[in-house]
C-alpha cells in the first residue's frame, strides 16, 4: 500500500469526526444499560493499534477496551515450551524458529538459554528456509517449531507440500496451531466478562473471509467487526459494533474490505485443509480447548516431530507468579500484575505476554505506562 493510501486511514479529521460518533453511540448505551461498554480486540496486533494510537485514553470515560487472547507466542503453553527444550536438547536435532519464541519462559528454561547452553537453535524469517537446511544436513532432524494462528499455518502447510515434492525425509513440525473460534466461543460464555462486541482480527479474517465468522452474529448475538491496523480502521470498526448494539442488531461488519473478502483465501484454506485437521489444544493460563488447534492428519504423521522421540517433560509449572493467563482472557490488564514495570519488562520478561511484540503486557509497557 502507498505511503499516501496509509495516511488516508490515518486522517486526524476524520478520527476525530469518528470519535465524536462513537462516544455519542457509547454515551447512548451506557444511559441504557448503566455502564461501559465492554469491547474486546482480540488480536495482539490491534492491542497494539488501540495503545498506540492512544484510544483507550481517549475513551477511558466511554468504553471498556479489553485485550484479548490474540498472540499466539503468549498463548502457547508451558508443556509445549517445555516440551520444545526437551526437543532441542536431542542431539541430532537441529530447530528452527520465529525469533519471537527465543525468549518465552517454559517452567525452568527458555529456547535462548538451551541455545546459550550449545544446542542448535536457530531464528528464521521463513519456514522455508528450514527445508533448505533439512537438505543440506541429511544427518540431522530439523524440526519447526509451527506457532501461529490461521495466518501463519498455510506456509507451515506449505513447507509440508514442498518437503513431499523435494522428497526431504529428515524435516518435521513440532505443531502448536490454533485457530480463533473455539476460544472466541469460550469467552462469550464466561459471565464475569460480559464481552459486548468484538474487533475481529484483519490477518486472520483475510484467510478464512468474513462468512466464516458469521456465527458470532448468528449464534452468540455478539455484533463484531472485522477491522485493519490503522487508526480509522480500528474506529470504524468501533462504531460499527456500537452502533449495532445500540439498534439491537448482531452482524458481523467488515471494515477491512481492501484485504477481507467474503469467502476468504481459497487457495491458504485448501492448503491447510490438505495437511491439517482440528483438536484439541492447550492454552496458557485457559487450559485444554476442544477442537482449537491444527495438528497434521494421520496419512503425514511422518512430519510430526512429538512422533520422533519418546519425550518425558519435567512437571510444568507457571513462571513466577505470572499471570498471563489471567491477561489473555481479559479478566485482568496488564498493570493489575504485580510484577508489570518492575520485576517483569520487555528486557527482563517474567511471562510471555512481555516476550512478544504484540504480547498484551509489553503493548502496556511501551504505550500506557504511567511514568
Ligand atoms: S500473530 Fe497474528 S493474530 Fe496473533 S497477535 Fe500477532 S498479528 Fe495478531
Ligand atoms: S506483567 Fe509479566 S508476569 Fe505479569 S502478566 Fe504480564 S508478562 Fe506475566
Amino acid at each position: 500500500m502507498s505511503s499516501m493510501k496509509t495516511n488516508v486511514y490515518r486522517d486526524p479529521v476524520l478520527g476525530k469526526e469518528l470519535i465524536q460518533a462513537i462516544k455519542k453511540q457509547a454515551k447512548i448505551f451506557q444511559e441504557k444499560n448503566g455502564r461501559k461498554v465492554n469491547l474486546m480486540e482480540v488480536c495482539g496486533t490491534h492491542t497494539v493499534s488501540v495503545s498506540k494510537a492512544g484510544l483507550r485514553d481517549v475513551f477511558r470515560d466511554d468504553i471498556e477496551l479489553i485485550s484479548g487472547p490474540g498472540c499466539p507466542v503468549c498463548v502457547t503453553s508451558h508443556e509445549d515450551i517445555d516440551y520444545m527444550i526437551e526437543l532441542a536438547k536431542q542431539p541430532e536435532v537441529i530447530i528452527c524458529t520465529f525469533g519471537d519464541m527465543m525468549r518465552v519462559p517454559g517452567s525452568h528454561s527458555s529456547l535462548a538459554e538451551e541455545k546459550a547452553n550449545g544446542h542448535d537453535i536457530r531464528v528464521l524469517y521463513s519456514p522455508l528456509e528450514a527445508l533448505d537446511i533439512a537438505e543440506e544436513q541429511p544427518d540431522k532432524k530439523v524440526i519447526f517449531l509451527a506457532v501461529g494462528f490461521e495466518t501463519t499455518t498455510p506456509a507451515i502447510a506449505a513447507t509440508i507440500d514442498m518437503a513431499e515434492k523435494r522428497e526431504i525425509d529428515n524435516y518435521y513440525v513440532f505443531t502448536v496451531h490454533k485457530i480463533c473460534p473455539p476460544v472466541v466461543e469460550l469467552l462469550f460464555n464466561d459471565p464475569k466478562l460480559k464481552i459486548d462486541g468484538l474487533l475481529l482480527p484483519g490477518h486472520v479474517s483475510a484467510i478464512v473471509g468474513r462468512k466464516a465468522l458469521d456465527f458470532i452474529a448468528t449464534e452468540f448475538k455478539v455484533p463484531s467487526s472485522i477491522a485493519g491496523f490503522e487508526p480509522l480502521d480500528v474506529l470504524a470498526g468501533m462504531y460499527d459494533i456500537i452502533r449495532m448494539l445500540n439498534q439491537g442488531e448482531a452482524k458481523v461488519t467488515n471494515q477491512y474490505l481492501r484485504v477481507v473478502t467474503e469467502e476468504g483465501n481459497k487457495a491458504a484454506l485448501d492448503m491447510i485443509a490438505k495437511y491439517f485437521e482440528a483438536a484439541s489444544s492447550n492454552w496458557r493460563g485457559i487450559g485444554s480447548i476442544e477442537g482449537s488447534g491444527l495438528v497434521l492428519k494421520p496419512e503425514y504423521q511422518k512430519y510430526d516431530a512429538r512422533n520422533l522421540y519418546d519425550i518425558t517433560i519435567p512437571e510444568s509449572s507457571n513462571t513466577r507468579g505470572c499471570r498471563c493467563g489471567e491477561v489473555l482472557s481479559g479478566h485482568i490488564k496488564p498493570t493489575d500484575c504485580g510484577h508489570f514495570g518492575r520485576s517483569c519488562t520487555p528486557v527482563s520478561p517474567v511471562g510471555p505476554c512481555m516476550v512478544s511484540y504484540e504480547g498484551t503486557c509489553a503493548t502496556y509497557f511501551k504505550y500506557e505506562r504511567k511514568v
